[in-house]
């Protein structure tokens, strides 16, 4: 199967350098959802090489600050879900950053602590959970135009 992060399309790309991507999440769990994932195809967070490791935290840096002019969120989650029994899917470690805004949910409090819940994930299922959150054809361009200013 040909890896989403490997071969990433277009119009999901943000970034990239030598050593990490950035993309726009197709199952947004809310607006302006971005991934940062390593170049190479590595599964797990051991075979990535010290350098990598930095860059993954300097993009989620990046990620961060552009998402900020862009969309102006009140916070962020940022995880990692690393191995099957954590609710990896893609065998290609990726770095979610998800942008917050108050009221976005009735209980926030404890954010990627609610980790452990046993409910299944509505924005992996709801359909129109996810559209609603993609983020609109201006966001994407102004993001795109903040990431390549780099
Ligand atoms: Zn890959």
């Amino acid at each position: 199967m040909k890896c989403p992060f490997c071969e990433p399309e277009e119009e999901l790309l943000l970034y990239e350098n030598s050593l990490i991507r950035i993309l726009i999440d197709s199952y947004p769990a809310n607006r302006g959802h971005l991934l940062v994932v390593p170049r190479r195809h590595v599964e797990s967070w051991w075979e990535l090489s010290g350098e990598e490791k930095a860059a993954l935290l300097k993009g989620a840096e990046i990620a961060m600050k552009n998402l900020g002019e862009a969309l102006n969120p009140d916070g962020f989650n940022i995880g990692i879900n690393l191995g099957r029994a954590a609710g990896q899917t893609v065998p290609h470690i990726h770095l979610h950053v998800i942008p917050r805004w108050e009221g976005d949910s009735k209980n926030p409090r404890g954010g990627v602590r609610k980790a452990v819940l046993d409910l299944e994930d509505e924005n992996l299922n709801l359909k129109e959970r996810w559209e609603r959150n993609r983020m609109n054809g201006d966001e994407i361009k102004r993001l795109k135009s903040l990431f390549s200013n780099i």
